[in-house]
């Protein structure tokens, strides 16, 4: 059990089932609408039908958001909702489109650009008017159900994630139909990046009675689905599992906030071009040794309800399924060389989510832990 003194807040309405999306027209509040998603999800016609299931009359699209979306894109998007007056904005996609529309929907009635609130701006975000609703396209980030974006700065070469209380979306709508056309290399990795939150928030200092339950819960289920879902993209038990496991993780970070694996994904996908479920997977086994270290009770807890023998089972048997999936366990897989590691982990130790990792974290003990996978 976490710590017994804690404070729970989730303030997003979830509507969570298959074809969920055709129920929008009723959970719309405004007149103007604005969809944010990706060039596949526009390409394919899925932005345009859930602009349908609005029955708004005035909608625009903004397709140009790439994945760890830049500053520059979101500004771009802003733009556009600004001149349209949108008031409702729904981010339909993976992470990095709810992400960006989080932010653009709190920038329409906020002066300025995204560089006066985020990286070297240091404004202050006021109140959100207009309504936000994010429909995951992926199921891994949770970023529907969480009051955090990650942006990418190109300018100075970064991506950090930026809190605010504006940040929670109105309305988490999750249609695991919408995760059908995800092809096996996106379902493997997004997939492990929700075992990583639920992980995550589980061994995270900052873990509570709540969270540990949601953890433990999905923990399972992703290693009993993943591969399904991975090998046969339309196993619609295994799709409306990864896509619960993934909502249910991300609550839980949402309370508890990620630690050393996302740290260093950061620099991960900055610098080495890891998409961010390879960049957190591919140092989760690792992370996985290492927490147990850390917080041996819980972990011993952890691996035997779920009917693992030890720390090293558990540990081998995640490896296993990841290479099974194709993701990589070793940093050399993603061009990573020892000379790197200086630099990986002095950006990492940056990030105040590494503080969050159980046991004694530092420069040293990082590099280590690197180093042993290289
Ligand atoms: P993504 O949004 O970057 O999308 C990756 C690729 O998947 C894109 O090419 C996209 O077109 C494609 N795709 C999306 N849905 C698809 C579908 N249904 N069918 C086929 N292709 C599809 O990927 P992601 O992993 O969901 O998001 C990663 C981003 O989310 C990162 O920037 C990460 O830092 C951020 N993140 C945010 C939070 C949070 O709480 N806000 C949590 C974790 C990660």
């Amino acid at each position: 059990m976490g710590n017994t003194s804690f404070n729970y807040f989730m303030p997003t309405q979830l509507v969570f089932g298959d074809d969920a999306t055709l129920g929008l027209d009723g959970l719309i509040k405004g007149k103007s609408l604005l969809i944010m998603s990706d060039p596949f999800l526009y390409n394919n016609g899925t932005a345009q039908e859930v602009a349908e299931a609005t029955k708004i009359d005035s909608v625009v699209f903004f397709h140009e958001i790439e994945p760890n979306p830049s500053c520059q894109t979101v500004d771009k998007a802003v733009a556009l909702a600004r001149e349209n007056k949108v008031d409702v904005v729904i981010g339909l996609g993976g992470g990095s489109t709810m992400d960006a529309s989080k932010m653009v929907s709190c920038l329409i009635d906020n002066e300025g650009s995204i560089f006066d609130y985020y990286s070297t701006g240091n404004k202050t975000l006021l109140p959100r008017k207009a309504q936000l609703i994010c429909i995951p396209t992926t199921a891994g980030t949770g970023s529907e159900v969480t009051n955090i974006g990650v942006y990418t700065n190109k300018e100075t070469h970064t991506k950090m994630p930026f809190a605010s209380e504006y940040f929670w979306p109105d309305i988490a709508l999750i249609d695991p139909k919408l995760t059908y056309t995800l092809p096996p290399h996106i379902t493997a990795s997004t997939g492990m990046d929700a075992f990583c939150h639920a992980i995550e928030a589980y061994w995270s200092v900052n873990s509570n009675p709540i969270s540990d339950a949601l953890s433990i819960s999905v923990i399972k289920k992703i290693l009993d689905n993943i591969e399904m879902a991975v090998n046969e993209p339309g196993n619609v038990e295994a799709r409306n599992n990864m896509s619960f496991a993934s909502v249910t993780a991300g609550i839980s970070f949402s309370q508890t906030k990620t630690t050393g694996i996302h740290a260093v994904s950061f620099p991960l996908t900055v610098d080495f071009g890891a998409s961010h479920g390879i960049a957190c997977s591919i140092t989760l086994p690792a992370f996985i040794r290492f927490a147990y270290a850390g917080r041996k009770s819980k972990m011993d807890y952890l691996f035997t309800v779920l009917g693992f023998s030890s720390i090293e089972d558990f540990a081998g048997r995640v490896e296993d399924i990841m290479t099974r999936i194709d993701l990589p366990t070793r940093l050399s897989a993603i061009n990573v060389k020892e000379s790197d590691l200086e630099h990986i982990v002095e950006v990492s130790m940056k990030a105040p989510l590494i503080h969050f990792t159980p046991g004694t974290m530092n420069q040293e003990v990082l590099h280590k832990l690197l180093k042993s996978i290289l």
